[in-house]
């Protein structure tokens, strides 16, 4: 059995239940409260705080771990990442009220307050860059600390930035940029059995993540455009071609298309004279 902690609740917790859904790994607890779940096959799922999933880890309660990448770094943990899981997306970030004349770094004096919840990434950047600032921990709403004197500065995560704005605060660098990472301890690919698993684990979840950004477009094209054609959607290896079973002017044309820019590709397309356009959404790709 691998078990696989997981973010028990917060915006973590939907993200991750749906990643590993799609890979095939169905959560089946007994109750929405339940602590532990099946996730088909030999993965279990323990549910718990994202931030004790880096100490669960590298302990050993737990064969791999799904949580932030700012959480791991905080634990002060070794743990190895298996993969980014690419969502949960934010950063940290060194803010300021709006009014304070500081405008980088380097104007921070020595002394200065700064309050946050990831004391131990704060206190080693600072001092990573010769800073001598004085570390307020907080477990939580570090936002408000610049208005009620507890400190001038603070190091929090940041996603839209609509929090610091509304709370009249500015950004001035960026400390670490996260996001959602599959983490094991540094001894778990000693057993066989257990590497095999977090490989099957890991490509799972890769093709699933790889197919997010991928569209599969389908068109009618004129022949005498192929080669046009393969340069709008070269796919993964050259586009399928298939022919038509009318002898005409037109050839079938299947590819893998990037899904950020399939507008463009329809675009592209139509102007080469494409028809009957298609596009589906992909549910793994193992390249
Ligand atoms: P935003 O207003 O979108 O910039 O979000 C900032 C607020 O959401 C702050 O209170 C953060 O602590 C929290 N936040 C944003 N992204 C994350 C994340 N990936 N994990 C945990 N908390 C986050």
């Amino acid at each position: 059995m691998l078990r696989i902690a997981m973010p028990n609740k917060g915006r973590l917790s939907e993200d991750a239940r749906e990643l590993f859904t799609d890979a095939g790994l169905e959560i089946r607890a007994a109750g929405p409260r339940a602590l532990t779940a099946s996730l088909g096959g030999e993965f279990t799922a323990l549910f718990v705080r994202a931030q004790d999933i880096p100490e669960f880890v590298a302990d050993g309660a737990a064969d791999a771990g799904v949580t932030g990448l700012d959480l791991v770094q905080e634990s002060g943990r070794t743990l190895h990442e298996l993969a980014d899981l690419q969502f949960g997306r934010c950063r940290l970030a060194v803010a300021i009220r709006e009014d304070s004349g500081i405008t980088s770094v380097d104007d921070i004096p020595d002394g200065t307050r700064i309050a946050t919840v990831f004391p131990r990434i704060t206190e080693r950047w600072f001092s990573a860059r010769g800073r001598r600032v004085e570390i307020v921990p907080v477990s939580g709403a570090a936002e408000i600390a610049p208005h009620i004197g507890i400190a001038d500065i603070i190091v929090d995560l940041v996603s839209t930035g609509s929090t610091l704005r509304v709370n009249g605060l500015r950004e001035i660098a960026t400390v670490l940029e996260s996001s959602t990472r599959l983490v094991v301890a540094p001894g778990a690919r000693t057993d066989a059995g257990r590497a095999r698993a977090l490989d099957e684990l890991v490509a799972a979840l890769g093709s699933v993540l790889a197919a997010r950004g991928k569209r599969y477009v389908m068109a009618n094209v004129p022949r005498a455009r192929l080669d046009d054609v393969k340069r709008v959607v070269p796919g993964l290896n050259g586009p399928t071609v298939i022919d038509i079973m009318n002898g005409g002017a037109f050839v079938a044309v299947h590819a893998v298309v990037a899904a950020a820019t399939i507008y463009r590709t329809i675009a592209d397309l139509k102007a080469l004279g494409a028809e009957g356009i298609l596009v589906t959404r992909i549910e793994r790709l193992m390249a």
